[in-house]
């Protein structure tokens, strides 16, 4: 028994799986959706010109790459009961939608279930429960993937004014989330790349606390620099209002010298971060691991990819915010450590 258990077939997931094809390591994904892919399902290309570097294609290709091979077996609308046994000989009650339950035998457990996008409708100060035109990321995202454009939600006019607002439900003690999401600001500046791209009349304003691009390619401040549309504030917005001509009000202080300023805008996007999965601490009862202080699974100090139990290991956003890169080497390293687990392959 040489087979390995995923939980979770999100990028870190299908990235466990292709690395262990590639050792000859058989491996069953078991995924509670129909489709593979996860989050980045519901990502489109962000790239309206050329590529943006975005990433969401890889998830594509990894889909592909999966459903080819032989060795990775997959169960789509399948969700893990319970585990019994033991590591080197777990057992798996899996439920699989309209077939009943199905027992898996696995040596080793990897779960990469993933986190979820911050509920903007818990941040009641942001307006998302009652404006039209504040939407978030993932709908500004989903229109502009399956319409190539994006329209003013409460006019369908295109927008000539739209800010975004960064770190919506991260870095945010009032929700438990005050680690850094580490996608938001990448995908944001993306976004608004796309925007510029599709109406380069269309003036942007980010409201930004820090920025967290990791890529020396992705110079926000020289892009902004060299183009009149696009503005920089370095604030946290205290809260987003109805203006008397109908179209959102943002309320911040200015950076320079901190007297609260109102601004007008055609559409408000809050960039929403990545927070546990509701799933994860009934997941963490199955698995028997633990969570860390903000709910996600929890890697042991020093250790990454592994859980606090042996024979289950960790990869993706299940263990902590992560951009897609960051996810596909993950789901890798868990795969090596799953190898090592079982002492080699051979
Ligand atoms: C709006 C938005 C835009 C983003 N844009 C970018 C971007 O442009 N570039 C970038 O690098 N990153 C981006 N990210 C981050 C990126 O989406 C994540 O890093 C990545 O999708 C996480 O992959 P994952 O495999 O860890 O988890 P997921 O993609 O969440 O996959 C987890 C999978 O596990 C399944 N699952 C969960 N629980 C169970 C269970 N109990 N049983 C069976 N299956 C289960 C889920 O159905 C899901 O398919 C963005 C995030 C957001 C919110
Ligand atoms: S990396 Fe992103 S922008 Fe580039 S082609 Fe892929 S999905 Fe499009
Ligand atoms: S990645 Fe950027 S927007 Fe997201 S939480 Fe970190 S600093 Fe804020």
């Amino acid at each position: 028994m040489n087979r390995v258990a995923i939980i979770g077939g999100g990028v870190a997931g299908l990235s466990a799986a292709i690395s262990l094809e590639r050792r000859g390591v058989p491996s069953i994904i078991v995924e509670r959706e129909e489709a593979l892919g996860g989050l980045c399902g519901e990502l489109g290309c962000k790239g309206v010109e050329r590529c943006v570097r975005c990433d969401v294609c890889l998830a594509r290709d990894m889909v592909a790459q999966a459903r080819s091979s032989p060795l990775i077996e997959r169960l789509g609308r399948a969700e893990l009961r319970s585990v019994s046994g033991q590591p080197g000989d777990f057992r798996l009650a899996i439920r699989v939608g309209g077939q009943g339950h199905r027992l898996v035998r696995a040596a080793v457990i990897v779960c990469a279930t993933g986190g979820e996008p911050f509920d903007a409708h818990l941040d009641k100060r942001l307006g998302y429960d009652e404006l039209a035109d504040v939407v978030t990321s993932l709908d500004l995202e989903r229109q502009l993937s399956a319409e190539g454009r994006f329209l003013v939600p409460s006019t369908s006019a295109p927008p000539k004014k739209v800010a975004f607002i960064l770190c919506v439900g991260s870095r945010d003690e009032r929700f438990n989330t005050s680690y850094c999401s580490k996608a938001c600001c990448k995908y944001s500046f993306k976004l608004a790349q796309g925007l510029r791209a599709i109406d380069p009349g269309c003036a942007i304003t980010i409201f930004f606390m820090d920025w967290r691009l990791y890529d020396p390619r992705e110079n926000v401040r020289a892009w902004a620099s060299g183009d009149s549309g696009v503005r920089l504030v370095r604030s946290r917005p205290a809260e987003v209002l109805l203006g008397e001509d109908s179209r959102p009000e943002v309320r911040f202080a200015s950076e320079k010298d901190a007297i609260v300023e109102v601004e007008a805008f055609d559409a408000v996007v809050l960039s929403v971060g990545l927070r546990p999965a509701r799933s994860a601490a009934e997941l963490a009862r199955t698995l028997q691991v633990e969570t860390d202080a903000h709910g996600f699974l929890r890697s042991p100090k020093g250790e990454p990819c592994a859980s606090t139990r042996p024979g289950v290991f960790l990869a993706g956003t299940c263990r902590g915010p992560k951009e897609i890169v960051e996810c596909v080497k993950d789901g890798a390293e868990a795969a090596s450590k799953a190898i090592a687990f079982m002492g080699g392959v051979g």
